[in-house]
């Protein structure tokens, strides 16, 4: 079989080897010498000064809410995984949605100011698939009616934005590091800021609060993480170049094999690096989308429909509401399967049952 994704694990030997490590120091979690270590590595790599490790990209999200203090509304995408607009509402808060621009699949800055009322506090972009927003333009709306900016950027580890990395924009950046994702550490999340007060006020979240054994400093939940995912990520982060290679020489030969495909993908932004985290492409209509995952989960290849439906119309704690673009490109994108493991076999494959049922 061959589903969209599969993570990646680097030999067992060699986590075998932290493994050891941990017996030996019996510190499983609560911050212990890996997950210190993965935050230094990862800061290193991403050439930034200030991240947090925690639980999970959704709590990521809900600490940084938490943090920033929002309240009332958040203006934020329809075309993300629910995380994004399921973190606004459990804190409370209610989910604005704003149209994309249906060529980068991302929050388009142009409809944004249209849905500022006197209640927004905050704007919650997703980086779709990696491709950064239009960053700029959400800065200068969110300095005009003074909110605050957070992205999600589960799907952006590994993109630089101007010549740093894309986590560096917005009050608060978060990613992702499950099994699923391009880079991960089985579960995982990262909290990103570069206001050091905001970190350590994060930082408090993180531990329920603590500040010493027997003061608390914050309100705080329990969003830390266990040395065991932290040496998966310690280990991953040792492969990170060679799967983002392999990944990016699929993806250049599935855009040569799916050339004569009548479809299209997303326009990328011109201030950034790919990751290669997805391969989306939106069918010219949907019956056609339909027909080829048909064909291609006949042969055991399971592409998926990330992401339709639209958060706007399917969630049963929102009012839904219809989004033009965000509707359109929902109904005919599929993300085809894209992992280290595949084989250019596998993906001249794929793409010629694709195309058999086009031609058809
Ligand atoms: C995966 C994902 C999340 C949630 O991350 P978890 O680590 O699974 O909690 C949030 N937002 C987006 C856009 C995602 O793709």
């Amino acid at each position: 079989m061959i589903p969209v994704t599969k993570p990646f694990l680097p030999p067992q030997e060699e986590y075998e080897a932290y493994l050891k490590g941990i017996w030996k120091r019996q510190w499983l979690t609560n911050m212990g010498p890996l997950a210190n270590e993965l935050e230094l590595q990862l800061k290193n790599h991403l050439q930034i000064d200030h991240l947090l490790f925690v639980t999970n990209g959704t709590v990521a999200l809900q600490i940084a809410i938490k943090a920033l203090e929002l309240t009332g509304e958040i203006i934020t995408t329809p075309f993300s995984f629910v995380a994004t607009t399921s973190s606004i509402a459990w804190e409370g808060i209610k989910p604005v949605f704003v149209d994309i621009d249906p060529k980068t699949f991302n929050i388009d800055p142009s409809a944004i100011e249209a849905a500022i009322t006197e209640k927004t506090s905050a704007i919650i972009a997703t980086h779709v698939y990696g491709n950064p927003c239009d960053i700029d333009a959400i800065q200068l709306i969110a300095e005009k009616h003074n909110l605050k900016v957070i992205y999600d950027g589960a799907h952006a580890f590994g993109v630089n934005y101007k010549g740093k990395s894309i986590f560096e924009y917005g009050d608060i950046s978060t990613c992702s590091l499950h099994a699923t994702k391009l880079y991960h550490s089985i579960e995982g999340g990262l909290v990103i800021t570069k206001d050091p007060d905001l970190l350590k006020k994060m930082a408090y979240m993180r531990n329920f609060g603590f500040d010493g054994p027997e003061r608390f400093a914050e309100l705080g939940i329990n969003g830390k993480n266990s040395e065991f995912h932290a040496a998966m990520g310690l280990n991953n982060l040792k492969y990170i170049n060679q799967i983002i290679d392999k990944r990016k020489e699929l993806t250049q030969h599935y855009d040569k094999m799916l050339k004569n495909v009548k479809c299209f993908t997303q326009e990328w932004n011109r201030n950034s690096n790919c990751n290669y985290a997805y391969l989306p492409i939106v069918f010219n209509d949907e019956q056609l989308m339909l027909k080829c995952m048909e064909n291609l989960i006949a042969y055991n290849i399971y592409p998926r429909r990330y992401f339709y439906p639209s958060l706007a119309k399917s969630l049963p704690y929102v009012d839904p509401v219809e989004m033009k673009h965000t509707d359109d490109i929902a109904r005919r994108v599929l993300c085809l399967p894209l992992y280290y493991d595949l084989s250019k076999e596998e993906v001249d494959l794929i793409c010629r049952l694709i195309l058999r049922v086009q031609n058809n």
